[in-house]
């Protein structure tokens, strides 16, 4: 098949028949119609269009190297720094579609089990070929342009007791019997964005301890979504049908779910690690997976931190406030942002080396930076959106007023100093939609939280960062005879 069309994608929600469950509705097929799921899906639609369009074509996909046939860029296993620049430029188009608000585009996951595929002999297990089981899951994804959601964190029961402690062992996703067939999985997961995937991967986040209690724990494997057993138990939809009134949540609301396995089939040609607390614990860091991920993310959220700096910036000067030194100050930090995002971006791309499993990885330090920076301040570029709209974000009513008897005083009091009432209605409610509506304020924790928990992010990047030349220094210092 190749890089899918929007109507391929379609095609395949609508009749994989799967079980998400919003509230008491347990919806089966027909997603793409459902109020929930249908304007995300027609975004992604938008996104897999893309790859087809000639201007596009180049930057969006490559030759497969199996099959001749285009496939998509993120798919590529780069060989060299031009190969990480066409990565990048292909994400860059699809993440300032949304201005950086759909952070689950497939790139995401495509880029990680790439790489996976790329170090294939560290999944190479006695007997049994798991390696070979995700280089033919990467081919198959790729060949077939499957959209992959991913669900890595056990469920936020007793963050006290690990998995085995718990009031009961199946409430975290675990073994509960191999068969010839493959591996019966019981148990829940949490979270997966993007529920209407054609795949969920399952795979090791935090820490395993290596008890044999916790070793039914420690797997990685992938199913189709409509694998039997598996239930997807989704939050209330942020998503609305006026693109005028939520220009965002209309088209970008990805949702999230809770993903249970009720003693869901894993095939052996599905499962890339069992009861493998050792392998599990170094599978990201290992495989390169998280760089590339973390690759896929600066991209994206350097999309989004360009795009609310322009929103920052048209709602100061819509509204004359852009002369004020504080609002000059605030925009100057989003800025800061912008080309502190950029520049990591930049540096790991032009640091890039062939890495042990011999592919093109872009530099981790400035990634791993990146990935840690931007939970601690891309907060701050919504708190500055509310502080420079102010009580404009509440002065809102819905569209519907333009057709009324008020109209005339809605373009009187409404106007702002650079636009008519209907510019400015439209500005300030995209501003809300990003920094304070439901979807805004989903936005904001996804951002603290989509790579893990930024508090034990920190620590895992304070005893990873080579700190040993900084201190030899100040040992140097300390200890030099060298005075004249
Ligand atoms: C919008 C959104 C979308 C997401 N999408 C996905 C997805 O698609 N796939 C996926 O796998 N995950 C997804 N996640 C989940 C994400 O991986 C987790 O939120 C993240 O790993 C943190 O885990 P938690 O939410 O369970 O928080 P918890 O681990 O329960 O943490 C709760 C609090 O306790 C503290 N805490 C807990 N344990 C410790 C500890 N050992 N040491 C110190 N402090 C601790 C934390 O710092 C935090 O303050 C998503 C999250 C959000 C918010």
């Amino acid at each position: 098949m190749g890089a899918r069309t929007g109507k391929e994608f379609i095609e395949k929600l609508d009749n994989t028949p799967r079980e998400l469950w919003y509230g008491d509705q347990r919806i089966t097929g027909g997603v793409s119609k459902h109020p929930a799921f249908k304007n995300i899906a027609s975004t992604l639609a938008v996104l897999y269009d893309m790859q087809h369009r000639p201007e596009l074509r180049d930057v969006m996909t490559y030759e497969s190297p199996t099959t001749g046939k285009r496939v998509g860029m993120s798919f590529l296993q780069p060989k060299s720094k031009e190969d990480l620049s066409r990565r990048s430029a292909m994400m860059k188009v699809w993440a300032d579609f949304s201005g950086g608000m759909v952070g689950r585009s497939a790139d995401y996951l495509n880029s990680a089990i790439m790489a996976m595929a790329s170090a294939r002999g560290f999944f190479a297990k006695n007997e049994l070929d798991f390696g070979g089981n995700v280089q033919n899951y990467y081919e198959f994804v790729r060949e077939n342009d499957l959209l992959l959601t991913h669900t890595l964190v056990n469920p936020q029961v007793n963050r006290s007791a690990g998995p085995s402690n718990q009031t009961d062992p199946f409430i975290a996703a675990r073994v509960v019997e191999k068969t010839s067939e493959g591996v019966s999985i019981r148990g829940a997961r949490m979270l997966a964005t993007l529920p209407m995937a054609d795949e969920i991967l399952v795979f090791p986040s935090t820490f395993v301890r290596t008890g044999q209690d916790d070793m039914p724990y420690a797997n990685a494997f992938a199913l189709p979504v409509n694998a039997k057993g598996l239930k997807f138990v989704c939050r209330e939809s942020f998503s609305a049908d006026s693109t005028y009134d939520h220009p965002l949540a209309s088209r970008f609301d990805e949702q999230d779910a809770v993903v249970v396995f009720d003693d869901v089939l894993v095939p052996w040609d599905r499962v890339f690690l069992i009861e493998d607390a050792d392998r599990a614990n170094r599978v990201n860091e290992e495989t390169e997976a998280i760089v590339f991920m973390a690759h896929q993310a600066a991209v994206r959220e350097v999309a989004k931190a360009e795009f609310i700096l322009g929103l920052a910036s048209l709602l100061a000067e819509t509204i004359g406030a852009d002369q004020f030194p504080h609002v000059q100050e605030k925009i100057a930090e989003i800025i800061l942002t912008v080309e502190s995002m950029k520049a990591l971006l930049q540096s790991s791309e032009a640091r890039g080396r062939i890495n042990r499993w011999g592919i093109m990885s872009p530099d981790y330090v400035p990634l791993n930076t990146a990935r840690n920076l931007w939970p601690r301040v891309s907060p701050a570029l919504a708190t500055a959106v509310k502080q420079i709209a102010a009580g404009g974000l509440m002065a809102n009513p819905p569209e519907s007023i333009m057709a009324s008897a008020m109209r005339p005083q809605v373009d009187k009091y409404f106007q702002s100093k650079l636009g008519n009432a209907d510019e400015r209605l439209r500005l300030f409610k995209l501003a809300w939609d990003a920094v304070g509506s439901s979807f805004g304020g989903r936005q904001e924790l996804y951002e603290r939280f989509f790579f893990g928990d930024p508090v034990r992010m920190a620590s895992a990047y304070y005893n990873w960062y080579d700190k040993e030349p900084y201190k030899a220094r100040v040992r140097e210092l300390m200890h030099r005879g060298d005075r004249v």
